[in-house]
């Protein structure tokens, strides 16, 4: 813990000063443009990978970037959720998935998960996405894992679209959805073409997206 209080003084003494106009403007107020929502794991950092200052994401973090499906009564992902589409309107959600995922290679792996009944009661929400993932044939153990993690994108991003605030933004066409996997390693960033259904790289196709902002739907 020392090292994490030294780091807080670091901060108050370098980084703060440096960024103390940004501070002063975000004390009241804050306006970010995109919902990212990504794992829990301390190795995929979203303002960091995304060069963003604090005031700019609005982020969610969990254990495998999990979106609940709507439901009657809706937990702490959901209502971070609801408030950002609706009370900051946001105009993108990233949904982040990585490499080397402990929770997706646990799914892939079929792990007892007996002795953390919270987090196997959790990766349930990504049981779609399983199925989908075992029905495949995969060239080596590293080839599954890596599926899942994709795979679980997805699926988290058609859970997202059944929340009411998700839905009514995608109809109004002020809202994209993206879906990204973020590989550790490299750096690089694979994300999901909705107009293909597959995953290409975003330095090379940085207009992709997982949903079209219109939908064009006649009603
Ligand atoms: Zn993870």
């Amino acid at each position: 813990m020392k090292d994490i209080i030294e780091g807080f003084l670091k901060f108050q003494s370098d980084a703060y000063p440096e960024r103390a106009e940004l501070f002063k403007n975000l004390a009241y107020k804050q306006n970010p443009s995109t919902l990212f929502i990504s794992c829990s794991d301390s190795r995929l950092v979203p303002e960091l990978v995304t060069q963003h200052e604090p005031g700019e994401l609005f982020v969610i973090r969990n254990a495998g970037n999990i979106v609940p499906s709507y439901g009657p009564e809706p937990g702490g992902v959901s209502a971070s959720v609801e408030y950002a589409v609706t009370a900051l309107q946001v105009t993108d959600v990233v949904i982040c998935g990585h490499s080397d995922c402990g929770a997706m290679t646990a799914i892939a792996k079929c792990k007892c998960m007996d002795h953390m009944p919270a987090v196997g009661s959790w990766l349930r929400y990504a049981d779609s996405a399983r199925v989908v993932n075992e029905a495949r044939t995969h060239s080596s153990e590293r080839a599954r894992i890596a599926a899942m993690v994709r795979e679980n994108v997805i699926a988290q991003l058609e859970n997202i679209k059944t929340h009411p605030s998700v839905r009514l933004a995608i109809r109004e066409g002020r809202l994209a959805l993206h879906g990204w996997v973020y590989d550790i390693e490299s750096g690089s960033i694979d994300a999901l073409d909705g107009a293909t259904n597959t995953f290409v790289s975003l330095a090379n196709h940085t207009n992709v997206r997982a949903t079209p902002t219109q939908l064009n739907v006649a009603v």
